[in-house]
């Protein structure tokens, strides 16, 4: 047999017996069709069709398996062509190297050639190095997939598992995707199971993709989906066919097929961990319409207690347009999450309890955003009475103070959240930026001219974090007279940095207490005595003044 294949190798080639045959690639969140990979099939007239196990390794061991890879190349760069042609989508296509292709010192000027030729862009062609093609002369095959890498080609590891450095290799080379082997479905026990979720949380931790390989039933295809497997590829799906019977396949089936604007898109979404604690959903808005890609356990269980049986009416309900759920939520990713990582809390009531939301944004395109988001069930057993009352206690102690704002020293920016000058609902805060600039406008408008050194010494930013900081409880403040309700009168400042934020955010409250000037000296002469009989004199009139 080794002897045919050799005598009837070349043969083959030029008589079309060796095919390329592409087995459909499937993105688990969406079912999509969003890539596929090229196999060598050699229907031989005399030997009927022989497997690539036969034939491989016989072209290996000749190195003349590097003619057959790059005949797959170009077969696929003609298909690109008439495929496109007819007008469908493409996705892109993962080809299989072998170790001996990379020890030729021309392998990357040979491929780029082919897909020149065609005008293929490299983004379609991925190219899949078994994990054992490590065991010698990575000197060689290292940099090899390096320049690939660097040239835009995706490299992907393939069989990964089946080999005894998977992780080794995993950390000394840079691969985009791994593909599982097939050994970990085939015996799918608990081990196997539970080897699969941590190679795959592991793969998301170092920013690698997943893919699959060998999944035949639906039981694996849920199990992948809920571990957050990216992409699968196996006879569930559909067997390795040759180009045209697959664009037929997919026409009747009215499988979607995922274009490539979206494709890295949906990379993105993949990459989230879904293996979490928490209560996690992905949605996806287009349309004007939520699309709910994923849930975890745990969101179904918060969802059951909140009155909601199933994810499906979940989705119905954050689409009906009646329900205010779908006000809210609407309100929430289209005004809350606008900025990609942005993330932001918000609770909600319903009926005697309240949901906790957290969302963000993680990824948008062509009109489709992606959020993440986790929902809680939060309980509140005070009655409603006292309830109002501690309300009306918080509500009060906003309208005490003049003016609230929080400093932002990092991104130099006032966030202000009550101001005596302008009109400012309750609960709407305002961003302005540059905070000197809005401390010395203040100055010139409001300050009593007396003291304004004062106010400039206190308000000095420069030096804020550094005074801060030299106060034990991280707080200042100062007495000047400003302006309220057309008249000077005494105001105190007093700035707090905000815990865990290092003294880059301060909480700036002012109050006027309402004495004049005279009451104010007496308070602060008696202070005098009072420091006179014990305390650090020095310290505490230094920070007084300042
Ligand atoms: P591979 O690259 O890991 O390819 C996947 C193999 O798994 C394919 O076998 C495919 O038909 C098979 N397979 C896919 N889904 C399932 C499934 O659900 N269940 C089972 N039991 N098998 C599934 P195939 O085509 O026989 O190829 C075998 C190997 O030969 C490939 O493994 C690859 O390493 C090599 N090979 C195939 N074509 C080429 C080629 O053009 N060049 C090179 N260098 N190697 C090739
Ligand atoms: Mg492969
Ligand atoms: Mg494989």
């Amino acid at each position: 047999m080794e002897n045919y294949i050799l005598e009837h190798f070349d043969e083959a080639l030029k008589n079309k017996w060796i095919k390329v045959y592409y087995q459909p690639v499937v993105r688990t969140i969406t079912g999509a069709f969003c890539g596929a990979e090229a196999l060598a099939r050699w229907n031989d007239p005399e030997k009927g069709l022989l497997s690539p196990a036969e034939f491989i390794p016989v072209l290996e061991d000749t190195g003349r398996i590097t003619e057959l890879d790059l005949y797959v190349l170009e077969q696929i760069c003609q298909d690109y062509q008439m495929v496109s042609k007819r007008g469908n989508r493409v996705v892109p296509v993962s080809f299989n190297l072998s170790r001996k292709d990379l020890l030729h010192n021309d392998i990357i000027e040979r491929i780029e050639a082919i897909m020149a030729r065609y005008n293929v862009p490299r983004e379609l062609v991925n190219a899949e190095i078994t994990e054992s093609a490590f065991v010698e002369d990575v000197e060689q095959i290292g940099p090899a997939l390096k320049k690939l890498h660097e040239l835009g080609y995706q490299v992907w590891m393939d069989d990964f598992g089946s080999g005894y450095s998977s992780l080794g290799i995993l950390k000394d080379y840079s691969f985009d995707e791994i593909k599982i082997d097939m050994s970990f479905l085939s015996k799918f026990d608990k081990k196997a199971r539970n080897i699969l979720r941590s190679v795959v949380t592991m793969a998301k931790r170092i920013g690698v993709q997943t893919l699959a390989e060998g999944v035949e039933t639906k039981e694996q295809y849920v199990f992948l989906y809920t571990i957050g497997c990216e992409k699968i590829q196996g006879y569930y799906f559909g067997r390795p066919m040759p180009g045209d019977v697959l664009e037929q396949h997919v026409k009747n089936t009215q499988q979607t097929v995922e274009s490539l604007a979206l494709h890295n898109y949906y990379n993105k979404i993949s990459a989230v961990d879904y293996q979490t604690d928490a209560p996690l959903m992905i949605v996806e808005r287009y349309d004007k319409k939520f699309h709910i890609l994923y849930s975890n356990e745990k969101y179904t269980d918060v969802l059951y207690r909140d009155g909601i049986d199933s994810i499906q009416q979940w989705e119905a309900i954050l689409n009906d347009p009646k329900d205010s759920m779908n006000h809210f939520h609407t309100m929430f990713v289209e005004h809350k999450l606008q900025q990609i990582g942005d993330e932001q809390v918000i609770t909600y009531p319903r009926g005697d309890h309240y949901m906790e939301l957290k969302g963000k944004a993680i990824a948008s395109c062509e009109g489709h955003t992606a959020y993440q988001a986790e929902l809680r069930y939060v309980a509140i057993h005070v009655r409603p009475s006292e309830n109002d009352q501690l309300d009306e206690y918080l509500r009060d102690t906003y309208y005490m103070y003049s003016d609230m704002a929080l400093l932002d020293l990092d991104k130099d920016e006032v966030v202000s959240i009550k101001s005596s000058i302008v009109e400012q609902p309750i609960g709407r805060h305002k961003v302005i930026y540059g905070i000197q600039n809005v401390m010395d406008t203040y100055r010139n408008h409001f300050v009593y001219p007396a003291d304004q050194e004062a106010y400039d010494a206190f308000y000095q930013m420069s030096t804020m974090e550094q005074r801060l900081r030299q106060n034990k409880n991280g707080i200042i403040s100062c007495y000047f007279r400003s302006k309220k309700n057309g008249e000077y009168q005494w105001a105190y400042n007093i700035a707090m940095a905000l815990p865990q934020s290092d003294f880059r955010k301060v909480l700036l409250m002012v109050v006027h207490p309402g004495f004049d000037s005279e009451k104010l000296l007496d308070m602060l002469s008696r202070r005098k005595d009072w420091m006179h009989r014990g305390e650090n004199q020095s310290t505490e009139r230094k920070r007084f003044h300042r």
